[in-house]
């Protein structure tokens, strides 16, 4: 498959770009007027149209030639669920001499993918009732005192057919899709019981092997101590019960701890991440949203992949990030939708650290997993540039979910997860005008 006539390519990186740190995150590699070439779901080349290896069309099958750009999904999602695989765009596409398939991009952009690497979307019904209490003025850890918050989910999950619970997640993960996200990492965490975090690891690995986006599996037990148990009495389950079985049954890639006041401390902290070391599983962690928690530091002393949230730092734990292979992640809808203070991120960038920014879709603190969205609220809350932003909804949200060197970027080798955009005259549009349409096709 050849994609022409494209405005600008844009998110270039030579292989081996793991992440952006500081200054280079202000940066985009775009070409401008470029072709595309992919082959079994692979970018294979790139180039000025001038070389462009299909300029025209040979021939074209069927009810022929749609000059005006290919498929004619009305947007979204490809043909209504095509675009898949690699398989590319079928609904109305021109071969050429070679049967390739040639897509008319028509002067829209071409972006890789989003990648999302920080969600809750296995959860059972929806918290619409506490989003009332909130409007009526209760505060988050008001509600969680009333019952709300992570333990409703957790029963309301309890009582979800797993059947069920899957259906509903993967509609979300189709939602996600439809929005541009190409990888999407999903924790567990509604559990809080031995069967109902595996019940929903398993819906994980059910919804990684059924869609075409990457898809990372974190077990999150430690997201809330459930009632009836003391905290310590369920980190020792949460050791020696249920780490065991995700680490035997390998339902897992991550694991993670909510590392926050009212939650788990730095100490349960750590003797979770020692013990899940133990079955390779790399931490992610809960750090700072509600309180100065530790959370970041003792992520960065057990070479956490990611630590997410910050809406409260200090210098120290920008500090403790400086020359660590962790990622920090900011979750800017979960401060929008809970009116929380929004993560430092010019601090964290004028010092020479690198940034992501994901969803946290969730049912009860960031109920939306459109990454425009996450990225416009980067630019205008944050005062991230349109560059940073976008970077750090792409290369650097890879690495966060460690699939840099799958997606993140237009790069030879990397999957054909990309967004292809109506015209546009520059990247900014899509964070200025943050609620036009923009996205023409989405391959994944
Ligand atoms: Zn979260």
């Amino acid at each position: 498959m050849i994609i022409k006539n494209i405005g600008s390519l844009c998110g270039i990186l030579p292989e081996g770009v793991a992440r952006k740190c500081g200054a280079e995150m202000d940066k985009v590699e775009c070409l401008e007027n470029a072709w595309l070439k992919v082959d079994d779901g692979r970018i294979i080349d790139f180039g000025m149209m001038d070389s462009c290896p299909a300029p025209e069309e040979k021939h074209c099958d069927g009810d022929g030639c749609h000059h005006d750009g290919g498929c004619q999904g009305g947007g979204g999602h490809c043909g209504g669920g095509g675009c898949h695989g690699g398989g590319g765009c079928h609904g109305g596409g021109c071969h050429n001499h070679d049967g390739e398939e040639v897509v008319d991009a028509a002067g829209g952009f071409v972006l890789p993918a989003f990648c999302d690497s920080h969600s809750h979307i296995v959860y059972a019904g929806s918290r619409e009732g506490e989003f009332l209490d909130k409007l009526r003025g209760l505060s988050y850890e008001e509600i969680a005192a009333r019952g709300g918050g992570i333990l409703n989910s957790a029963d309301r999950l309890h009582e979800c057919p797993e059947e069920e619970l899957y259906a509903q997640s993967l509609d979300r993960v189709q939602e996600m899709m439809s929005f541009g996200s190409g990888a999407i990492e999903i924790k567990s965490g509604y559990g809080l019981s031995t069967e109902d975090e595996l019940k929903m690891l398993r819906v994980i690995r059910r919804i990684k092997a059924s869609v075409p986006a990457q898809i990372k599996a974190t077990f999150l037990g430690a997201h809330a101590v459930p009632r009836g148990m003391s905290r310590d009495e369920y980190v020792d389950k949460i050791i020696s019960e249920m780490l065991p079985l995700v680490g035997e049954e390998e339902l897992a890639d991550y694991v993670d701890v909510f590392c926050d006041k009212g939650f788990f401390t730095s100490e349960d902290t750590a003797r979770i991440l020692e013990a899940a070391a133990k079955y390779g599983l790399r931490p992610k962690i809960h750090a700072n949203e509600l309180a100065v928690s530790g959370g970041v530091q003792v992520g960065v002393q057990h070479d956490a992949l990611s630590v997410d949230h910050l809406e409260r730092t200090t210098d120290a734990e920008i500090e403790a990030l400086k020359g660590s292979a962790t990622m920090p992640v900011m979750l800017p809808g979960s401060s929008f939708f809970l009116g929380l203070p929004y993560g430092r991120a010019r601090d964290f960038i004028s010092a020479g650290l690198p940034l992501a920014l994901a969803s946290d879709y969730n049912p009860g603190s960031s109920p939306s997993g459109d990454m425009r969205f996450v990225m416009a609220l980067g630019c205008i809350k944050m005062r991230m540039t349109p560059a940073e932003a976008f970077n750090a909804c792409t290369i650097n949200g890879a690495y966060a979910m460690g699939v840099e060197k799958e997606v993140g970027s237009i790069t030879r080798g990397k999957r054909a997860n990309l967004i292809i955009t109506w015209p546009l005259p520059s990247l900014t549009q899509i964070v200025y005008q943050y609620r036009k349409p923009f996205i023409r096709w989405i391959l994944l």
